[in-house]
């Protein structure tokens, strides 16, 4: 067995035994780890101490290759980021960071990705309260991007034709991209607009718009390019928890 320590994020824990937890860390050096810590659930133990989710720290853990869960050995924590777990938005928007990576990521380290959850978790810890929801569609796109899954906006995806400054074209998610006007009337995917290519741009990008229009369906559209593209048909559970967290922020008349 040898020993490694590398930065790490602790992505999902669950209960293993009695007294033990299993791990599931993305670090910056060995990639994605799964790891059994024993004796963590031990009422007054010290050894889960700082084992939050998302928190980011140094991990220690003691490897061998022909292992698929591998030995805890410390988590020295750096940054708890105790904000996302107290307010919904930043949760969901955390928990949509964590499900991309679970979903892609190997044991091959990849230092972008890792440094894109790092300081996504980091800027939806502290981001103010009324950028929220552009701020996580923005971190989500910039990891779909990261992880090599960028959709094509401009030119037309079918025909490769430049889309013009006002063309309103189709989103067409088998294809990875926005159809112009002369393709778009074939499928029946969402219309996207030259405001709603602005927003996507900016988003891809990993910014936050300014003023993000018509969050749903930007929600809505990233969360089917994913589903198409990204974990292979079926949708992340975080997406939804979003919408519904959303869909309860209109208020009682759209309940029905
Ligand atoms: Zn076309």
């Amino acid at each position: 067995m040898s020993l490694e320590t590398t930065p790490a994020v602790l992505l999902r824990s669950y209960d293993y035994s009695e007294t033990s937890r299993i791990l599931r860390f993305y670090t910056r050096d060995i990639g994605l780890v799964s790891v059994v810590a024993k004796g963590v659930r031990r009422a007054g133990g010290r050894a889960g101490t700082g084992l939050d989710t998302f928190a980011r720290g140094l991990l220690t853990v003691g490897m061998k290759a022909s292992r698929d869960l591998q030995t805890f050995r410390e988590f020295a924590p750096e940054s708890l980021r105790r904000s996302l777990g107290a307010d919904m938005i930043r949760f969901s928007g955390a928990s949509i960071l964590a499900e991309l990576v679970l979903e892609n990521a190997g044991s091959d380290p990849n230092e972008e990705l890792f440094e894109r959850l790092d300081g996504g978790l980091t800027r939806l810890d502290r981001g103010p309260r009324k950028d929220l929801l552009a701020m996580v569609l923005a971190e989500a796109w910039g990891m779909v991007v990261a992880l090599g899954y960028a959709p094509q906006l401009n030119p037309c995806v079918h025909c490769e034709a430049p889309m013009g400054d006002a063309d309103i074209g189709r989103f067409d998610f088998s294809a990875g991209g926005v159809r112009c006007p002369n393709c778009a009337a074939e499928i029946g995917g969402p219309l996207v607009g030259p405001g709603a290519r602005e927003q996507l741009e900016t988003l891809l990008s990993g910014n936050a718009p300014p003023n993000l229009q018509k969050p749903r369906a930007q929600l809505q559209l990233l969360s089917d390019f994913v589903t198409y593209h990204v974990s292979e048909g079926h949708p992340l559970k975080s997406f939804a928890f979003l919408a519904s967290l959303l869909a309860g922020e209109t208020g009682p008349l759209e309940e029905a």
